[in-house]
């Protein structure tokens, strides 16, 4: 692991997919250059930018102004802040709006937020005239390291998370780490925890990087740009190998099986957000790998001790209104699809940086281990 170089040269991160490649853009300040770059990508097109109630107030001006610099037209399409608007309801208001706002073919949707607005945002581009081009500007650390980067986009159904959607890739994403200023310590925290998924799941090395840089990185200095690169990057090769989740791409839902079903659990509300719930599923997945006889123990202590360090929850017991009984919390792990014939496929680890897909794993063995792990305080 190389330290952070000092410049005000954004970093750049190539993702590699032959006709839709493009480039994930990483430094503070970088905002200033998002109407050029959309500019030199699509010369005389126009921009709707969608956002959520809260980012608005925050960065809507500087986003036009970015815009409006490089004579880029654009009108704003705002939607509440929150899981519930990558609704049916919602996704219909906002494709109304790209039509009447007369967005064509060649011009520009800007998804200015964090995974909710990144999710509606793509996909109501995926839709709207068969498709249109959209830029990615995350403004949480979740987006930023995470979802805006390769192409799912969804909303919910009464079904389940994310089960309406398209593969459908940005032209650009543009993370200017400054915008995460104004984001919540509690909401920084959770995004960390993807961050921390990444040194896990292949990277040591990252892994205690994080260890001893973690107060940079959430203070802002040069840390903060190095961690989120060096996120970008690894998520940009297993999305250029494996674009649509046929094999390798299955690594990044390392900590999601539990993470996902606790997260249902506490009703997707405030009482746990999303990267709290993956930390939740990290200590679970790491868990029981120690319980299977793959992970010495020490490993799986080491990573739940950065989690409480940041401040991160490492405990089910800790989640606000309680934890769920085991036979609801496997119920939410097969809805989420995860469980096929009485096996279920897992992100286990060998050790820190390797972790691997376990298919074919026992549900019975796990609802042993979580009825186990739910008892515990
Ligand atoms: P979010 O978009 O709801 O943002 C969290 C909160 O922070 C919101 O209230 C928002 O208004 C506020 N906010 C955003 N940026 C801010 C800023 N700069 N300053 C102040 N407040 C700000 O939640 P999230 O955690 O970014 O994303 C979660 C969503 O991402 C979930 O719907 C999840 O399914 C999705 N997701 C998608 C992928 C993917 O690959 N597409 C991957 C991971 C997660």
């Amino acid at each position: 692991m190389t330290a952070p170089v000092r410049t005000n040269d954004p970093a750049v991160v190539d993702v590699a997919l032959a006709g839709r490649s493009y480039s994930i853009v990483i430094g503070r300040g970088q905002l200033t250059s998002l109407g050029q770059r959309m500019a030199a990508l699509r010369p005389r097109a126009k921009a709707a930018i969608i956002s959520d109630e809260t980012v608005v107030k925050h960065h809507l001006a500087a986003t036009e102004s970015a815009l409006a610099g490089a004579g880029i037209g654009s009108t704003c399409i705002t939607v509440p802040a929150g899981e519930k608007s990558k609704s049916f309801t919602v996704l219909e208001q906002v494709c109304e709006a790209l039509l009447a706002a007369r967005l064509e073919r060649g011009d520009l949707v800007v998804a200015l937020g964090g995974g909710v607005v990144g999710d509606l945002a793509g996909f109501a581009a995926a839709i709207v005239r068969r498709g249109l081009d959209y830029v990615q500007v995350p403004t949480t650390l979740l987006a930023q390291v995470d979802s805006s980067v390769g192409g799912k986009t969804a909303i919910d159904s009464r079904h389940g998370k994310n089960l309406i959607g398209a593969f459908h890739q940005p032209v650009l994403v543009l993370s200017d780490t400054a915008l995460l200023d104004t984001l919540s310590r509690r909401e920084f925290r959770a995004g960390y925890a993807e961050i921390v998924k990444y040194g896990l799941i292949a990277d040591a090395d990252f892994f205690a990087w994080l260890e001893s840089n973690w107060r940079e990185l959430f203070a802002g200095g040069p840390a903060r740009e190095h961690a989120i690169a060096v996120s970008c990057g690894m998520k940009a090769a297993i999305v250029a190998r494996d674009e649509r989740e046929l094999g390798e791409r299955a690594l990044l839902n390392l900590g999601h099986t539990f993470g996902h079903a606790l997260e249902a659990a506490a009703g997707f509300s405030g009482r746990l957000l999303h990267g709290e719930a993956v930390a939740l599923g990290i200590v679970l997945a790491l868990a029981f790998s120690v319980r299977r006889g793959l992970l010495p123990a020490g490993e799986a202590e080491r990573v739940e001790r950065h989690l409480t360090a940041v401040g991160l929850p490492t405990r089910v017991s800790a989640v606000t209104g309680g934890a769920p009984d085991p036979d609801r919390l496997m119920d939410l792990i097969a809805q989420d699809k995860k469980i096929k014939h009485g096996r279920l496929t897992f992100i286990l680890a060998r050790g820190i940086g390797a972790s691997f897909i376990a298919s074919n794993v026992d549900a019975a063995e796990v609802r042993a281990f979580v009825a186990e792990k739910l008892a515990s305080k």
